[in-house]
């Protein structure tokens, strides 16, 4: 009884991180989607302006309650915050590869 139990234990736990994982990742890619939504809004508010930096971006867009009311998001991986990469003239937020 105690190896059936053990058998289907090396079976299903696996299957419940692979589940918890998926899932994680598939809210790192809507966060990273939010983001780059929020970048063009930024552009669009700012007459065609992007951030002029990581901090900038940090600072108006992933901080800022106009974009994020309810916080910034973390990638729920690492809890990192996501990086900008550009200047004014245009840049993206660098996508997560989990
Ligand atoms: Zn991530």
């Amino acid at each position: 009884m105690v190896l059936i139990i053990a058998i289907l234990a090396s079976i299903v736990v696996p299957r419940l991180t692979g589940a918890a994982a998926e899932a994680n990742k598939s809210k790192c890619d809507a966060n990273w989607a939010n983001l780059i939504r929020a970048l063009e809004l930024y552009a669009a508010n700012n007459n065609g302006a992007y951030p002029a930096d990581n901090a900038a971006f940090q600072a108006d867009v992933l901080n800022s309650s106009i974009y994020f009311p309810h916080g910034a998001p973390v990638c729920p991986f690492s809890s990192t915050p996501y990086v900008y990469v550009g200047d004014a003239a245009g840049g993206t937020v660098t996508a997560h590869i989990h």
